[in-house]
């Protein structure tokens, strides 16, 4: 018998625990954006293997979300299903990899401030770079974070990565992987990663990562809602927030979203931001550094939806 598809999306829905019509401000970091048609929070592996089978049978398009901490979501939402992966998570792991090396593994959906607890915990040097940035293993390998002495990809080993059509899962090496600046491009959808780090003195370790923090929390507004850095810095010369800053920006204000005060590459939403709010200073942004730089900043923030 051939289903009609609203009782195909009333099976999915039932079987796999779907929110309906969920607002995606729950989920990123912004707290801004519109519904989803479907949501679902996958805790392992083989659920959600099954939930991407489903939707591949059905032809729904497939979101994928970390920890939403670098997402920007239209007011209209996103068609189809969102899968949010931060419950995906089990032990992290750590293996020997030769003299003074070890290796970590853990599930996307950990939170990478726990990996680098962790890290620091065990001795273990090289994530001292990510303190205070914050989202999953997952969305963080996808996005390269990190900050000027340090990226994602300094550490990544491997990853493994589930094709959503074939659902089948593949190791990648880093060798393999093609990071650049604040991206992977990477068709597949992460579900755990491996890290090198190398052993030292946790002292040390936990300095650096103090050291890293504070600087974090006395220059950028972490508490406020937001995406992290709005516009990836240039090639070279000035950073996209002294660019935004010498334009005369900071404080500028399209009804709740603003240009920080503290640091001008962030836009903060100050309480009922929309996306359309955000989008209307962003453009701002752009025209008046372009008018004065010739510099043409672009979005490090990826923004989903229609
Ligand atoms: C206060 C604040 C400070 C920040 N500081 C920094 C900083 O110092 N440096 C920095 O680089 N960034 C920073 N960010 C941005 C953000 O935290 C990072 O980019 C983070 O690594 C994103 O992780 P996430 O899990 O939240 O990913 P999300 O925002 O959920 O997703 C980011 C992208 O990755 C994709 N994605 C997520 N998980 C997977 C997966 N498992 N498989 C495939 N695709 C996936 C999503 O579809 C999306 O395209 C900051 C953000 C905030 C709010």
């Amino acid at each position: 018998m051939v289903k009609t598809n609203h009782n195909a999306y009333a099976d999915l829905v039932h079987q796999f625990d779907l929110l309906v019509d969920e607002p995606l401000k729950k989920y990123t970091a912004f707290k801004v954006g519109g519904p989803a048609d479907f949501l679902a929070l996958p805790r392992d592996q083989h659920a959600l293997k099954q939930l991407l089978k489903a939707a591949s049978d059905l032809d729904m398009a497939v979101t994928i979300f970390g920890g939403g901490t670098n997402l920007l979501v239209t007011d209209k939402g996103i068609r189809g299903l969102v899968v949010v992966m931060q419950h995906l998570k089990s032990e992290i792991h750590i293996t020997d990899a030769g003299p003074g090396r070890k290796t970590i593994y853990a599930e996307t959906g950990e939170r990478l401030s726990k990996v680098c607890r962790f890290a620091i915990r065990h001795s273990l040097t090289g994530l001292e770079f990510a303190a205070g940035i914050p989202g999953t293993i997952g969305g963080a390998i996808i996005m390269n974070a990190g900050i000027p002495s340090g990226e994602m990809s300094d550490i990544v080993q491997s990853i493994d990565v589930l094709n959503p059509q074939t659902q089948t899962v593949k190791t990648i090496e880093k060798k393999d992987l093609a990071f650049s600046y604040r991206h992977l491009n990477l068709p597949g959808i992460i579900v755990a990663a491996r890290l090198n780090l190398m052993e030292a003195a946790a002292e040390e370790i936990e300095t650096t990562f103090k050291q890293n923090l504070n600087q974090k929390k006395s220059t950028q507004p972490i508490a406020a809602a937001s995406a992290g850095c709005f516009f990836k810095n240039p090639g070279q010369g000035m950073s996209a927030g002294e660019l935004i800053e010498r334009s005369g920006l900071k404080g500028l204000k399209m009804n709740d979203a603003m240009v920080s005060p503290i640091h001008a590459n962030y836009i903060v939403n100050t309480c009922h931001a929309t996306c359309e709010d955000i989008l209307l200073l962003k453009q701002k942004i752009q025209e008046t550094v372009f008018k004065k730089y010739q510099i043409n900043l672009e979005t490090e923030v990826r923004i989903k939806g229609e």
